[in-house]
C-alpha cells in the first residue's frame, strides 16, 4: 500500500494553495467542501477562484510564492504549472514537515486527493495512489448508484445513538454483532426510508432482545479466482468472526475476508493433515458455542471432495445452526479456464468427478467402470496419480489415443495447461514442471481446447 488513506478534519485550518488556474479551482473547491480556510498565493488568480477563498474565510496574494507563506498552514497544495515552481514549494513545504501535493506529479506527492463519494457523513475515497485517477473516478461512478439516497442519513442516525448502544451493550464482541444487525435489518431499511421514529421502536426492541448465538457458514470458495465467489459467500465473508481456511484456498479469496476475523489455517497437503478432520469437526462446534461466526471456507464447492457433509453432520448433532454455499467446483473453473466444455453433442454425454486418493502408492479406484464410451472423467488429482491414471485406463480398454488434460493451478494467475494423449501424458509430464493443485480431465472433448481456450494468464518472468 502506497498510500494510507485518513480522513482530515479541515473545518477551520489554513490550506495553502499555491497556483491560481483552473487545476488549483478543482483542488481548491474540494477543499473548501470540507470547510478549510483557503489561502491562495499567485501573481494571477481566477476570479471564481478568489471568489471560492475569500467565501471560505480565507484571502488570497497576488504575489510569486515565498516561505513564509507557509506560516501556520496544515497542508499545501500545488498547481502552478511552472515545473520550477512546483519544486521550490515543495522543497520549502517538506522543510517545514508540512504535507504537500503537486498536481498531477505523484511523485511529488505527501498525500493524494483520492475520487470522492459523499453521502456525508458517510464518505468513500477511491485512489489509484495516482496511477490512473480516470480509474477511480469510474470505480466511484459505478459505487455511486450501487448506494441507496438515504444512506448519509443512515450513517447519521446511527451516529447519534452510538452512545446510548454503548452503554446499553457493553460488551464489546456483542456491540459489534448489534450494529451489523442494525446496518442489514429493519432498522435501516426504516432509517433511509424516512421514518425515524418507527426506526426508533425498532431499535429499542431489538437492544431488548439481544441474544447472542453462535452458527457456521459452511462456504465454497471455488477453485481460486475470486470473481468466481457467489454474491453470498462474499456477504458471509464480511460477516464472519472466525475463518477456518485450508490451503486450496487462494490468498486473493482470503484478502476479501473481513480484516479483523481471527484466521485460524487447518490443512491440508497431501499427507500431512495440519488439523485432524475430527478436530476440525469439534473446533468448529467449539467456536460456534462462543457466540462466534464460524466461517468454513473450502476449495471448490464444500460438497464435492471437501468433507463437508461430514462437518455439518457434527454441527447438526450438536444443534449449531449452519448454512452451506455452493461454490465453483475444480472441475467446473478448470474446464471453463481451460476451454473445455464437460459435455458436449458430439463428445460426450455424461461426465463423472472421481477423487483420486493414492494409497501405499497406488490410485485406488475400480477402473473397469472407469471406461465408459461418450463419458467425460475428471480426476480430483493431477501430476502424482497421472501416471497410474493413463496406465490404469488403457489397461482397462481406453484408446491410448484418448486426449488427456492436465490443468495446472486453474482460474489464477498461474493456470497452465498441458494437453496429450492417454500414452504420451506420462512422458510431457515428466520434462514439465508442474506444481500447485492439478487436475485431470479425461476425454474427447480435450481436443477442444485448442479452439476454445480463451484465458491466457500473463506468464511469469521464469517463463518469459
Ligand atoms: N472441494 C474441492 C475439491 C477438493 S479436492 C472442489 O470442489 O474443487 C482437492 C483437489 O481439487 C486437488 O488435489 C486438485 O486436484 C483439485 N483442485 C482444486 N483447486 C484446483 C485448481 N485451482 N486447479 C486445479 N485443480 C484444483
Amino acid at each position: 500500500m502506497e498510500f494510507l488513506p485518513v480522513f482530515l478534519r479541515l473545518r477551520e485550518r489554513a490550506v495553502l494553495v499555491v497556483g491560481g488556474g483552473k487545476v488549483a479551482l478543482r483542488k481548491s473547491e474540494l477543499l473548501a467542501r470540507a470547510g478549510a480556510r483557503l489561502e491562495v498565493v499567485a501573481p494571477q488568480i481566477l476570479p471564481a477562484l478568489e471568489e471560492l477563498a475569500l467565501g471560505s474565510g480565507g484571502s488570497v496574494i497576488r504575489e510569486p510564492f515565498r516561505a513564509d507563506h507557509l506560516d501556520q498552514q496544515v497542508l499545501v497544495l500545488v498547481a502552478t504549472g511552472i515545473e520550477a515552481v512546483d519544486l521550490a514549494v515543495h522543497g520549502a513545504a517538506r522543510a517545514r514537515r508540512i504535507p504537500v501535493n503537486v498536481a498531477d506529479v505523484p511523485a511529488l506527492c505527501d498525500f493524494i486527493l483520492p475520487s470522492i463519494l459523499d453521502r456525508s457523513p458517510l464518505i468513500a475515497a477511491f485512489s489509484t495512489g495516482g496511477n490512473a485517477p480516470v480509474l477511480a473516478r469510474r470505480i466511484r461512478a459505478q459505487l455511486e448508484t450501487l448506494l441507496p439516497a438515504g444512506i448519509g442519513r443512515l450513517a447519521g442516525f446511527l451516529g447519534e445513538r452510538r452512545g446510548r448502544i454503548r452503554e446499553r451493550v457493553p460488551d464489546a464482541d456483542l456491540r459489534l454483532r448489534v450494529w451489523e444487525e442494525l446496518v442489514d435489518g429493519p432498522v435501516a431499511e426504516r432509517v433511509m426510508a424516512g421514518d425515524e421514529e418507527g426506526a426508533d421502536v425498532l431499535l429499542e426492541r431489538q437492544l431488548e432482545t439481544l441474544k447472542p448465538g453462535g452458527e457456521v457458514f459452511l462456504v465454497g470458495a471455488g477453485p481460486g479466482d475470486p470473481d468466481l465467489l457467489t454474491f453470498r459467500a462474499l456477504r458471509l465473508m464480511q460477516k464472519c468472526d472466525v475463518v477456518l481456511h485450508d490451503r486450496l484456498v487462494s490468498e486473493a479469496v482470503l484478502d476479501l475476508v473481513r480484516r479483523d476475523a481471527e484466521r485460524i489455517y487447518v490443512g491440508k497437503r497431501r499427507g500431512d493433515h495440519a488439523v485432524p478432520q475430527p478436530d476440525i469437526n469439534q473446533l468448529l462446534v467449539d467456536l460456534a458455542r462462543e457466540g462466534k461466526r464460524v466461517l468454513r471456507l473450502k476449495g471448490g464447492d464444500p460438497f464435492i471432495f471437501g468433507r463437508g457433509g461430514e462437518e455439518i453432520e457434527h454441527l447438526a448433532a450438536a444443534g449449531i445452526p449452519f448454512q452451506v454455499v455452493p461454490g465453483v467446483s475444480a472441475a467446473n473453473g478448470c474446464a471453463a479456464y481451460a476451454g473445455i466444455p464437460l459435455t458436449h453433442r458430439d463428445h460426450a454425454h455424461s461426465v463423472r468427478f472421481v477423487a483420486g486418493h493414492l494409497r501405499g502408492g497406488t490410485v485406488d479406484l475400480d477402473w473397469s467402470t472407469l471406461v465408459q464410451p461418450r463419458e467425460t472423467l475428471v480426476f480430483y488429482m493431477g501430476r502424482v496419480g497421472m501416471p497410474q491414471i493413463c496406465e490404469r485406463l488403457v489397461g482397462a480398454g481406453a484408446d491410448p489415443l484418448t486426449p488427456v488434460a492436465l490443468v495446472q493451478q486453474g482460474t489464477l494467475p498461474a493456470q497452465r495447461v498441458l494437453v496429450s494423449t492417454l500414452q504420451d501424458m506420462p512422458a510431457l509430464l515428466a520434462r514439465s514442471d508442474v506444481h500447485g493443485p492439478t487436475l485431470t480431465i479425461v476425454g474427447s472433448v480435450v481436443s477442444l481446447h485448442t479452439r476454445l481456450s480463451w484465458f491466457h494468464p500473463p506468464r511469469s518472468p521464469s517463463h518469459a
